[in-house]
């Protein structure tokens, strides 16, 4: 990420244990620490609400509606607001914590850590046609019957994850 320390602009600069920047001249640190994400388990009774990805990375791959926690930010105002500007859908207050997984995400040519936090939460009146898609995020949108779901549509390895531990709880 660094080629010159941003602080002394010497070349001396190492990346250490997938986590700090440290400048051997002038002592110069930055953490590049973990980010956390949010995703959401819409549960429409029987089927699950998945956004078609509209942007890399994984661009047309299946993902859960979530996004970064912004600085400040608690986790579950996280997800409702990147559930109203993903789809236009605001999953309430009462979005229970499921599970958390680690996920690589890479985005322009910079690899974030992250720790991706999935909450369910139950839907059964949700309608595909009152929702509003960000064109920008989402290609589209499918709400898929449990039996359907395919793992292997997912984009990300922790969405892979929560969705097995869901259907495990299933059965
Ligand atoms: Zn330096």
């Amino acid at each position: 990420m660094f080629t010159y320390c941003p602080a002394c602009a010497s070349p001396s600069i190492r990346f250490e244990r997938e986590r700090v920047f440290r400048c051997a001249d002038c002592g110069f640190v930055y953490y590049h620490n973990n980010a956390a994400a949010v995703a959401g388990i819409i549960d429409r009774g029987g089927a699950l609400l998945l956004l078609e990805r509209a942007k890399e990375p994984a661009r047309g791959k299946l993902a859960f509606p979530g996004g970064f926690v912004d600085p400040g930010e608690g986790a579950v105002e996280a997800l409702r607001r990147e559930c109203l500007e993903e789809i236009g859908f605001d999953p309430g207050s009462c979005v229970q914590f499921f599970a958390s997984f680690p996920n690589v995400y890479p985005y322009r040519g910079i690899v974030y850590r992250t720790c991706d936090l999935f909450f369910t939460g139950a839907a059964p009146d949700l309608k595909k046609e009152d929702l509003h898609p960000d064109p920008h995020e989402c290609a589209g949108i499918h709400v898929i019957t449990y039996s359907n779901l395919n793992e292997a549509d997912l984009a990300f390895e922790s969405a892979r994850q929560a969705l097995r531990l869901f259907c495990a709880g299933l059965r």
